[in-house]
């Protein structure tokens, strides 16, 4: 019998700890083991990898990850309320999962990790997009981490996967896909959850890339790419207007007709106009 087996079912977990979901934390819950563990594979191989879970509220994906091999899983969760569950996985898997009870947005866990790092979360998705966003834009890289799985409210999983052309497309896109590959591995209705939200789910998988996809100072990147799409329906020669002097001679010589218009422009071409900026600075 594995570890996983001698723990009571979700639902009896709840009942026990009176977990009563609370919306100001974007507790919508993953009750059923068949699908957390189908998660916690699409996080690829674990053996041998720590894995930084956010908000595993009372464990469900927390007990995926463990059962799918993980080495040892960090879980940082802001609800008190939740840590008796999480302690009762944590003495069927002695040693392997560590809880730190806190603010995922103000804790730095890199101190309680041992690379090789994966990421694996169902979010609260109140804080998601910022801590994606984190991720992605750290000082160095490669970053901390090999891969993130993480569920989203579907409509921000298909800005992250979008493409140029579509109205999806834009600074997420540009930003996961620069130094990541990134994919929808997963599409959940909002039944899966409990209480079901409002809206359908997926996870995305992200792959951090060895180095970033296209060369380019990430600075200018992002201010290129802020300017363009906070004015997406702007032609790009207006709206990079106070980005550089000459913005029409560097559109053109990124390949780019000063008169498209930001959701246009493919990552790859962004990443030369970046190039031509900052080669003139
Ligand atoms: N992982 C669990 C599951 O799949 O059933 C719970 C997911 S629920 C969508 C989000 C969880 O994140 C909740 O347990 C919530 O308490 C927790 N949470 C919310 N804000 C947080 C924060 N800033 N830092 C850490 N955990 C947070």
């Amino acid at each position: 019998m594995s570890a996983i087996d001698t723990l009571p079912p979700l639902r009896e977990v709840i009942a026990n700890h009176q977990l009563s979901a609370r919306k100001s934390l974007g507790q919508n819950f993953l009750l059923d083991l068949n699908l957390t563990a189908k998660i916690a594979r699409q996080a690829g191989d674990l053996t041998g990898c720590d894995v930084l879970e956010i908000g595993p509220g009372p464990g469900g994906l927390t007990r995926g990850l463990l059962s799918e091999g993980a080495r040892k899983v960090l879980a940082i969760e802001k609800d008190s309320r939740c840590l008796p569950a999480l302690e009762e996985i944590a003495a069927a898997y002695p040693g392997q999962l560590e809880i730190v009870n806190g603010d995922a947005l103000e804790i730095d866990p890199l101190a309680h990790l041992i690379p090789p790092v994966r990421v694996a979360a169902n979010l609260p998705y109140n804080v998601g997009t910022e801590l994606l966003v984190r991720w992605l834009t750290p000082k160095e890289w490669p970053p901390f981490w090999q891969s993130l799985t993480l569920m989203f409210q579907r409509e921000v999983a298909e800005r992250i996967v979008a493409q140029p052309g579509s109205k999806a497309y834009g600074r997420l896109a540009i930003l996961s896909q620069w130094r990541a590959d990134a994919k929808i591995v997963l599409s959940l209705p909002p039944g899966a959850f409990t209480p079901p939200p409002k809206v359908s789910s997926a996870v995305v998988h992200l792959d951090a890339l060895p180095a970033p996809r296209f060369e380019a100072d990430a600075a200018t990147l992002s201010r290129v790419v802020a300017a363009g799409f906070n004015q997406r329906r702007k032609m790009l020669r207006a709206s990079l207007k106070g980005v550089a002097r000459d913005i029409e001679d560097h559109l053109v010589a990124a390949g780019i007709t000063p008169t498209e218009r930001a959701e246009q422009v493919s990552l790859e071409a962004f990443c030369a106009l970046a190039r031509s900026i900052k080669a003139a600075q």
